[in-house]
């Protein structure tokens, strides 16, 4: 007898551990942990994932496994490992940590078919199974499963590719395939012993083209299927079917790229990381680079020899800039072996992806955050760009932060991790001057040119001197100079902290949405007021709800607002403007990157979207419309955003020959962050900045728990706050620090009030097992739904 304990796919704290299963005989031998199976669990079937093989077990009445869902697992040991780490650290499920590392489209996996991989491997089939597909090429997988006495001849079967198991995604995931036609021997009297014009036909295209498929065959030579027929069954071709990957960057006609001779600093880098590398030690590389200085060169690099030895590499970077740009370098270098994910491509491109990393197709994953899961078996180095950006943190359950994973894999691999920044974080910039990563600095653009030109201006005085349009003069003469020059332009309207929010001018009322105690956001095209938070929609009122006024207006400064505003003092510009309404269509976003680069337009406006990544020699000036919008948000993290959004900004500007110069326009012109940003002296902002911290116990002085409940019934809401943070004060050591409980920021979302507490501690030996304790407490509560309880470990947002 053998047992599989499985984890059952039933988000509650009581099922989260796995529960034994006895394993039909059949299935003897071929269930591996990794695969998901169902399962009876009460009353119900449910999915689960086999997480162990044991001969024994425990209990005295076993249920059977009910059906095994994969041929082969989807999460390898390393990942299996990994998920029990990240329930642990976060506090999540440990269902939810393997589903954080699936693509969607498994998880709609309804049916498998198995089938023959092509008509050639039929003889070498073990009989049973030959028997099986001798008529029937293609078989449902439940019906193989019951005819079959031993699954694990049809797993050999599968290892050594005689059969393969295709899967039927809803959602339009299904795999796509196409019916090519291959030559076989034709010797030239064979040849004139056909008749048939057409079947000649046939043959001379595929001599001369080799490899086609029926389609393009069927279309070019005007034929039906018929001829096609005839000469399989006369062995002169063959016609199998191949799988196409959906692969979005096909038809973007890439180069072929080849390696750059590194500057030093380059070099020095890259030699580190290669060496980290080749010695197979777990180091963590901090590569702080300012904008411009060949980061991804030397990523390409070090990559190469991470493929020279077989091994694999995973390159984050952050969603917004996954861009043709970026994901182009990557593709014309290494080709057929990147495999690209990230949220603009549909769930079953995704997966498509994916299985190409699952099936060791490619070698190089290039991605957002959960492509740190990557299934690969063999790493050999782990890069994430931009490492200061706050999408490498999940916010919703589980709450992982993909450096974090970098890190517990790259120490499981034994293989370096880079860290890339123009501007770091603070908590990992200090790790570097620790000594605890490796610092490896390139101050110097590859170009040898300077950095952007940066001046400040202070729009308050633009505004006292009568300058009411939201171009300062200086930004103004600017513009008019690169229309004149032929030069193109950036400009960057950062909205973060806020965007077009209805004002009454006579008595200050606000629209809010009432159910998120958030301002309403003003779309001009249906003349509409929307909720960013929930959804809400209702009209523009024509007089103010308050006081009847009917000066009421709308605030702020929307992009649409922006591009008016350009149109009319700069009528001869062409603009594109990239926003969230404007990018929302699928390929959009890379179609307007396109027309911007090949000069289809002067001016490029937009939101934190165009802040990264872009690299466009022609673009000359950088123009920051309201530098300070980020600095008023109720976190402590608001001056490095700022400074960090600034900098990578001004770093669009002269990357080529011609120099670049950047104005930022602020209300603020006298804070640090702003001021420092001027000179792009990311030292000096850190320094500044871990002043503050210090004092205010901070990170990285210190690390954080926000702990947040939520509830439609605010009293319920203040009680529980009060309980734990009552709780936390007993049980935690009085080196830790309990903030709260507080209304959140946002006080109110979707009519949930909101409520938080922040621990703030150094090191804290009870910490989890409090935490622990508050979650058990409130369990029963929490699994029905009503009442919420997150606990978000290093936060990154405190809304
Ligand atoms: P970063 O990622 O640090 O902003 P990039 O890697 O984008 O910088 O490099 C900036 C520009 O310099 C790119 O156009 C890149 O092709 C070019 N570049 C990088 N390394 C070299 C090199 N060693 N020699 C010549 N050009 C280089
Ligand atoms: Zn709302
Ligand atoms: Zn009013």
């Amino acid at each position: 007898m053998t047992y599989a304990s499985v984890l059952v796919d039933v988000s509650v704290r009581q099922t989260d551990r796995p529960f034994d299963y006895l394993i039909p005989d059949r299935w003897h031998d071929a269930i591996q942990p990794g695969m998901r199976v169902i399962v009876p669990f009460g009353p119900r079937k449910v999915q689960g994932f086999v997480l162990a093989i044991k001969e024994t077990t425990s209990l005295d009445k076993v249920k059977e496994i009910e059906e095994v869902l994969d041929v082969m697992p989807v999460l390898t040991e390393e990942l299996l490992l990994l998920g029990s780490h990240i329930a642990q650290k976060t506090l999540c499920f440990l269902i939810s940590a393997y589903q954080a590392m699936l693509p969607t489209a498994i998880k709609a996996v309804y049916k498998k078919h198995v089938q023959i991989t092509s008509d050639e491997v039929y003889e070498a089939l073990p009989t049973e199974l030959a028997q099986l597909f001798s008529v029937v090429k293609r078989r449902e997988w439940t019906e193989v499963e019951s005819l079959v006495s031993k699954i694990s001849i049809v797993q050999r079967a599968i290892k050594e590719g005689l059969l393969e198991i295709e899967y039927e995604v809803k959602n339009k995931a299904n795999k796509k395939t196409e019916r090519v036609v291959s030559l076989l021997k034709v010797l030239d009297e064979d040849l004139k012993n056909i008749s048939s014009p057409q079947q000649k036909d046939i043959i001379e295209y595929l001599r001369m083209n080799g490899q086609t498929s029926v389609k393009e065959l069927k279309e070019f030579l005007q034929i039906t299927d018929s001829p096609i027929k005839t000469l399989q069954k006369n062995e002169f071709i063959s016609i199998e079917t191949i799988e196409v990957y959906r692969d979005p960057y096909v038809g973007s006609d890439i180069e072929k790229s080849k390696p750059l001779p590194l500057v030093d600093e380059q070099r020095v880098a890259y030699e580190h990381i290669v060496s980290s590398f080749k010695e197979r030690e777990h180091k963590i590389h901090l590569l702080h680079g300012v904008t411009g200085s060949g980061k991804t060169e030397v990523y390409l690099q070090t990559i190469q020899e991470v493929l020279l030895k077989g091994m694999e590499a995973i390159v984050l970077v952050p969603e917004i800039s996954l861009t043709p740009q970026i994901v182009g370098r990557f593709k014309s270098r290494f080709g057929n072996d990147v495999a690209v994910l990230h949220s603009g491509l549909s769930i079953g491109e995704k997966y498509d992806e994916w299985r190409k990393i699952q099936r060791k197709e490619v070698k190089v994953v290039v991605g957002a955050r959960s492509a740190i899961f990557a299934p690969f078996e063999n790493l050999g180095i782990i890069i994430i760009d931009e490492e200061h950006e706050t999408t490498y943190k999940q916010d919703e359950h589980p709450r992982y932060h993909a450096r974090d994973i970098a890190v517990w894999r790259g120490e499981y691999h034994n293989c370096p991790v880079v860290l890339g920044s123009a501007t770091p974080t603070l908590e990992t910039f200090a790790r570097a001057q620790k000594g605890v990563y490796e610092l490896e600095t390139m101050s110097m653009r590859v170009n040898q040119g300077p950095l952007p030109e940066v001046e400040v201006v202070d729009m308050r005085e633009q505004l006292r001197n009568g300058n009411r349009t939201m171009f300062s003069t200086l930004l103004h003469e600017k513009i008019i100079d690169r229309l004149e020059k032929k030069e193109q332009i950036i400009l960057f309207l950062n909205r973060r902290g806020y965007s077009s929010f209805v004002m009454c001018r006579d008595c200050g009322y606000t629209i809010q949405c009432p159910h998120c105690e958030v301002s309403l956001t003003y779309h001009k095209h249906n003349h509409s007021l929307k909720c960013h938070y929930c959804g809400y929609e209702t009209y523009m009122p024509k007089q103010c709800p308050s006081c009847q006024s009917d000066h009421i207006r709308f605030f702020g400064t929307g992009t649409q607002k922006v591009e008016e505003a350009i149109t009319q003092s700069f009528p001869e510009a062409r603009v594109i403007r990239m926003d969230n309404d404007t990018t929302s269509r699928k390929g959009a976003h890379e179609k307007m990157l396109k027309q911007f680069g090949n000069g289809e337009a002067d001016i490029l406006l937009g939101t934190q979207m165009i802040a990264k990544g872009l690299d466009f020699p022609n673009v000359t000036l950088v123009g920051v419309l309201a530098a300070d919008s980020s600095l008023h948000l109720p976190d402590f993290r608001a001056s490095e955003r700022t400074f960090s959004l600034l900098t990578q900004v001004s770093g669009r500007a002269g990357r080529h020959e011609k120099p670049g110069e950047v104005v930022i326009q602020t209300y603020s012109p006298e804070h640090y962050s702003i001021e420092l940003a001027k000179t792009q002296d990311f030292i000096a902002f850190y320094e500044e900045e871990m002043k503050i911290r210090r004092s205010f116990h901070y990170p990285p002085f210190y690390y954080l728990v926000l702990i947040s409940i939520s509830h439609t019934d605010l009293i319920k809401v203040v009680k529980v706050s009060e309980q734990i943070t009552g709780y936390l004060r007993e049980n935690l050591s009085n080196r830790s620090i309990v903030l709260g409980p507080v209304a959140s920021p946002i006080a109110k979302i979707k009519d949930q009030f909101r409520y938080q507490c922040v621990i703030k501690y150094k090191s804290e030996p009870a910490l989890y097992d409090v935490l622990n304790r508050i979650q058990q407490f409130y369990q029963e509560e929490t699994d029905k739904g009503k009442l919420q309880i997150t606990i978000d470990f290093q936060p990154t947002m405190f809304m």
